[in-house]
């Protein structure tokens, strides 16, 4: 039986109760604290996620009664969860949900232990292979039309790093001594190589692009290495910065520009909703007591994945939702390479001063 909106007007009040009755009586069968994730998995398998192969054939039982799969063009074997986030993961279907629920609040890693009863370094991990999961949103989306753009910067962020690996000297905060420097005319603290510029643009369909550009300031070569997530029909409204304006004549994108002394283009375009994309992160930032550089991609990503959610769902539907669109995606890294992770920035450059022995020498 079929059960959809014209099905339900038909029937009277009394009636639509016994099939609300009737459906969570199912539920409660169907989803219980042992409900693992593998279920609701395991009626989708589309491909291999070695090769990515449509030619596959069942290979039997694991020993907890999973059906197993074997490619016929790399010949490897796999399950449903193989390469997804769930992959070893022996958290049921019940806390991924409360966990993802989190996720969609932004909690923090301590609230996220306690709201889920695990430890935060399994939290950490399925924070970041599900932000991961969530990416592809991001970078299916191709801008077109009116399309904002505006990069943003923040510091960058060793949280996570051992002491030992710091490639400068702990910054000494408050009272200390090199903040006491800073006011007497140093300039070390706030230098643009020490910033990690955040490009950010929106288009009028609400696609988005939220990318960790490089280091320092906007410059064409930040701006220009997203080239292929814009089409070819863009109109960039922007401020008059020279770098900006450079990647637009070059591409050859329409322009509407914004004076540097106006809020607006002499046609009335400004670029608000990228600046609400940048208070988003700010806030996100704070809320979680500073991102670490290294996992900040990671962060837009999930930013950018909850504002789609938001712009197409009703909020009672995000976390099924959020849940459906992540849980067949395949994170291409293993939990131990998430500490791992290569820096997006090179911390060289960034630090440069401490190696030429600058530091030294005003210390
Ligand atoms: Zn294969």
């Amino acid at each position: 039986m079929l059960i959809n909106q014209e099905f339900i007007n038909h029937l009277t009040p009394v009636e639509v109760s016994f099939i609300r009755i009737g459906i969570e009586k199912l539920y409660k069968e169907k989803v219980r604290p042992d409900t693992t994730n593998y279920e609701n998995v395991s009626s989708h398998v589309e491909c291999c996620p070695h090769c990515g192969s449509v030619h596959f054939v069942k290979n039997g039982f694991n020993p907890h009664h999973r059906q197993k799969y074997r490619c016929k063009d790399c010949n490897a074997v796999f399950m449903a969860t193989t390469g997804t986030m769930f992959t070893h993961s022996k958290t049921n279907f019940d806390t991924w949900s409360t966990f993802i629920a989190g996720e969609l609040n932004s909690l923090t890693l301590e609230q996220q232990s306690i709201a889920t009863g695990l430890s935060k370094t399994t939290c950490f991990n399925m924070r970041h292979k599900l932000y991961q999961a969530a990416s592809r949103v991001q970078n299916q989306s191709i801008l077109s039309g009116e399309v904002e753009l505006d990069p943003t910067y923040t510091s960058i962020n060793l949280k996570g790093t051992k002491p030992v690996k710091m490639p400068r000297y702990s910054k000494h905060r408050g009272k200390g001594r090199y903040r006491k420097q800073a006011s007497s005319g140093n300039t070390l603290l706030g230098l643009n190589h020490h910033k990690v510029c955040i490009v950010a643009a929106i288009d009028e369909h609400d696609n988005m692009l939220f990318k960790v550009g490089g280091l320092g300031r906007e410059s064409f070569d930040i701006l220009n290495q997203f080239r292929d997530h814009y089409s070819s029909n863009s109109m960039i409204i922007s401020d008059d910065s020279h770098s900006i304006q450079t990647f637009v004549s070059k591409n050859r994108f329409r322009s509407d520009i914004i004076p540097s002394n106006a809020l607006t283009s002499p046609s009335g375009r400004s670029v608000a909703s990228v600046n609400e994309m940048h208070t988003e992160l700010k806030n996100l930032i704070r809320r979680k007591h500073g991102i670490s550089t290294r996992h900040l991609q990671g962060y837009l990503d999930w930013l950018v994945f909850l504002k789609c959610l938001r712009y197409t769902l009703d909020m009672r539907k995000w976390r099924p939702e959020a849940y459906m669109m992540t849980m067949k995606e395949i994170i291409p890294f293993r939990c131990c390479d998430i500490p791992k992770k290569p820096m997006p920035i090179s911390l060289y450059a960034a630090y440069s001063e401490y190696h030429y022995g600058i530091y030294s020498l005003i210390n």
